[in-house]
């Protein structure tokens, strides 16, 4: 049985793409706003003027991320981060730390071009703007160490808390985007392990009846020979069910084979595996060591299912099963045990069906 609780629903689906990179783009405005208000206090018009524009490019680029164009608003913010950290070099100087937000380029580039259906040119991009980023990065510093900047803010507190807050934006960012990918390393593992599950019993079980196949069974009957401990083989067949199927019709005959399957499995319980080992035959493995509890569940098996009707149409349909039981001795493979159980199954057809003989 598959259990999918609540919070693994609520796990699997998730927080929407789009919800991820509005965050991002909206954190990114609230960053270049402050910006905005911190060079317009310190007269620095082209600084000014560029974070504006800054701010209103990524408001519009929300746009983009409801169409979910999410590779273009990457390279929309990509290039404005490359810009501003030469732009800012130049007018300020490079002690500021604004070419900081280039080294958090580089995370989130692998993260969004990893998560974009972009195939094979993903790690490309990614890597590609990395290297990039680190190109600029340096560049930056190298244009800092021949060109004097435009303007002289000649504040050290000013240089120090412009500084803390382009570390503690840099950093943030990069902390975003590492719970962000764990986060979804774990969802996809939650997905992956709750599609196994799904594949595990479409694989091991009978589609009709819901008991389980001849494969798994094969598997259970391997370890109770394997564990060398005791066990007994029940082979069971519908009487007649070929009358069954040519006086009620076919899908009558698949409801008479599941509700019966359903009988035998609240019998055997925790007791044993029942598996459908063919057409209408069904084998159960009972790990018991004494034959008188294996006849017994047999023995139960026989009477619910003969007493049970099955309504079809206006009337009470009546099925009956005939089984056969087989203990297995030390000595015996698996294959000859059930030979055993199959031989009892056919005495009992021969002596007039609805019995159980071990
Ligand atoms: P016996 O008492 O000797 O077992 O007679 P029987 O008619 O049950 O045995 P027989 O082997 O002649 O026929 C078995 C029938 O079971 C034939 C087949 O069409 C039917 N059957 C097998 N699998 C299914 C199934 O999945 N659904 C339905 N409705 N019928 C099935
Ligand atoms: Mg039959
Ligand atoms: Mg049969």
């Amino acid at each position: 049985m598959i259990h999918v609780t609540a919070s693994t629903r609520k796990i699997l689906n998730g927080i929407t793409d789009r919800q991820k990179y509005s965050l991002m783009i909206y954190s990114v405005a609230l960053v270049h706003f402050f910006l905005v208000c911190q060079f317009g206090y310190l007269h620095v018009r082209p600084l000014f003027i560029f974070n504006i524009f800054s701010v209103l490019i990524y408001l519009a680029s929300t746009i983009l991320i409801r169409r979910e164009k999410f590779l273009q608003v990457y390279y929309i913010t990509y290039s404005e981060i490359v810009i501003h950290s030469f732009v800012a070099t130049i007018c300020v100087g490079w002690q500021y730390g604004f070419a900081q937000y280039l080294i958090a380029m580089i995370p989130i580039g692998f993260y969004m071009c990893y998560t974009m259906n972009t195939q094979r040119r993903k790690m490309m991009i990614a890597i590609g703007s990395a290297l990039f980023a680190v190109l600029a990065f340096l560049s930056c510093k190298l244009l800092s160490f021949y060109l004097e900047p435009v303007y002289d803010l000649q504040r050290d507190t000013l240089e120090l808390a412009m500084y803390i807050f382009n570390s503690v934006c840099t950093f943030l960012f990069l902390i975003l985007f590492s719970l962000i990918f764990v986060f979804e390393i774990r969802q996809s593992n939650i997905k992956l392990r709750h599609q196994n599950a799904i594949l595990d019993k479409l694989a091991s079980t009978d589609p009709l009846t819901g008991l389980y196949n001849r494969r798994s069974m094969n598997v259970f009957l391997t370890q109770a020979l394997e564990s060398q401990s005791d066990f007994s083989i029940i082979m069971c067949d519908i009487d007649d069910f070929k009358k069954i199927n040519d006086s009620y019709g076919h899908d009558f005959g698949d409801i008479v084979l599941k509700e019966i399957a359903q009988i035998i499995l609240n019998q055997v319980k925790d007791s044993g595996y029942v598996c459908r080992w063919g057409g209408e035959e069904i084998l159960i493995l009972v790990a018991s060591p004494t034959m008188e509890k294996v006849s017994r569940i047999a023995e139960d098996i026989r009477r619910n299912v003969a007493n049970h009707v099955f309504p079809f149409e206006s009337k009470w349909i009546r099925c009956t099963l005939t089984l056969g039981v087989a203990s297995h001795a030390s000595h015996e493979t698996v294959e000859e045990t059930i030979t055993k159980a199959d031989y009892n199954l056919y005495v009992g057809k021969r002596n007039g069906k609805n019995v159980v003989v071990h």
